[in-house]
């Protein structure tokens, strides 16, 4: 056996070990603290919506515990058990040759790991959330959601792919930083368009209604710096109950926008309060240095591969004896995760950090109180755990607890 092999699969089963482990830490956690509100929320949080926070959290954890087995087990069978290899050499028997056959190889394995993904989503949409009584999206419109995730993934991906199976064989040994210029290019053009081309295709947006809100909102917004006209309300209700506020784009087309459901949880402060958050990300770049760092991530990766790509042993020692650029491709894109488990506690720790930093930036523009009322009345309608494992959180939370980001932003006197 290739040292490679040995290394991929303990690195896949220490994975494994450690996602399923934090799963279960997480189940204990919240089953532990499930008949007790935690005192600083006992006004606000009943007996009864806390338990229901710890029933949700707990089967949203069962379902991601069989998810992470599935994908692991899938991974295996794609790579060593030799799944890559027999669906490159079916292509063979198909007629298709050289480009096209390369992009039909990436293509079948991309729709391979959607169909796997699904059993899982169709169970999060009707069973879990349907349970909790979030769900609204009808088995039509999980269809159709789907169809639509396909079209747009399989259109941005598809041209990518083969752009960069045609580019490898023929820049030369710099290929992967035209590579890499091409990706940046997407990335950038996608997180450009999103807010206005893509996003409408699933959600219909519109303006704040004219009132005392929308007059506070524009205010709030110019004072900021932020063009008023960006701020969007969102038809999230289609789908579920669940309440949500966000920050997206850049330059002429960044949006803050507000899910219906909030704009009916929320009391005016409140909403005010959530929107000077979202200023916060705006001011403080974060959009712009999520997509810095990815790039500078895409970089490495790409380095990384052309490497990779020199090197005889590594698609023979995952799996695939007589593999291709296509073949080279999706192993690498299959195999990355495996290894950079580790990757994933630094930037969910980044995005903490950007949270309480747009918690201050609120507490400044806006009102700490009102925040703190407002993340309460969201923890509570979105049924989100309160107490969180510790570990759980450092490895996987994009956002603090509330427990902390309540402390931070209303200081217990004397402290
Ligand atoms: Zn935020």
């Amino acid at each position: 056996m290739h040292f490679f092999t040995a290394l991929f699969a303990g690195a896949l089963l220490i994975g494994l070990a450690l996602q399923l482990w934090l799963l279960r830490r997480q189940i204990r956690a919240v089953r532990a603290h499930r008949d007790r509100v935690p005192p600083p929320f006992a006004g606000a949080i009943s007996a009864a919506d806390h338990a229901r926070a710890a029933d949700y959290t707990i089967a949203q954890s069962n379902v991601a515990s069989a998810e992470r087995l599935s994908s692991a087990a899938i991974l295996a069978i794609l790579t060593l058990g030799g799944g890559l290899a027999a669906v490159d050499s079916w292509t063979l028997t198909t007629g298709l040759e050289g480009l096209p056959r390369q992009v039909a190889v990436v293509m079948t394995v991309l729709l391979l790991a959607l169909f796997a993904g699904l059993p899982f989503e169709a169970w999060r949409t009707f069973r879990i959330e349907s349970r909790f009584g979030f769900n609204r999206t009808t088995p039509a419109l999980f269809v159709v959601d789907q169809l639509k995730g396909l079209a747009v993934g399989g259109g941005l991906l598809l041209p990518l792919a083969a752009y960069l199976l045609w580019l490898m064989p023929r820049a030369g040994q710099q290929w992967w930083l035209w590579a890499w210029g091409a990706w940046a290019l997407v990335s950038i053009l996608i997180g450009w368009a999103w807010p206005r081309l893509i996003a409408p295709w699933f959600n219909r947006f519109h303006e704040l209604e004219e009132g005392a809100l929308r007059t506070a909102v524009e205010t709030l917004a110019r004072r900021c710096g932020f063009e008023p006209r960006g701020v969007m309300v969102m038809d999230g209700s289609r789908r579920s109950s669940h309440g949500n506020a966000y920050f997206t784009g850049f330059g002429r087309t960044k949006r803050i926008v507000f899910f219906d459901t909030l704009l009916d949880t929320l009391a005016p402060d409140e909403i005010q309060a959530v929107l000077a958050h979202e200023l916060g990300h705006f001011r403080l770049h974060h959009v712009a240095l999520r997509i810095a760092g990815s790039l500078a991530a895409a970089l490495a990766g790409f380095a990384l591969l052309a490497w990779l790509a020199r090197q005889s042993w590594f698609q023979p020692a995952l799996g695939v004896p007589d593999g291709g650029p296509h073949t080279l491709l999706l192993l690498f894109v299959l195999a990355a995760p495996v290894f950079l488990l580790p990757v994933g506690p630094l930037f969910a720790w980044l995005s903490r950090r950007h949270e309480f930093a747009a918690d201050r930036y609120a507490a400044r523009h806006a009102n700490a109180r009102s925040l703190a009322n407002a993340l309460v009345s969201l923890y509570r309608e979105n049924a989100t755990t309160l107490t969180p494992d510790p570990f759980y959180t450092a490895f996987h939370a994009s956002h603090p607890p509330a427990l902390e980001r309540i402390a931070r932003l209303l200081p217990a006197p004397g402290k």
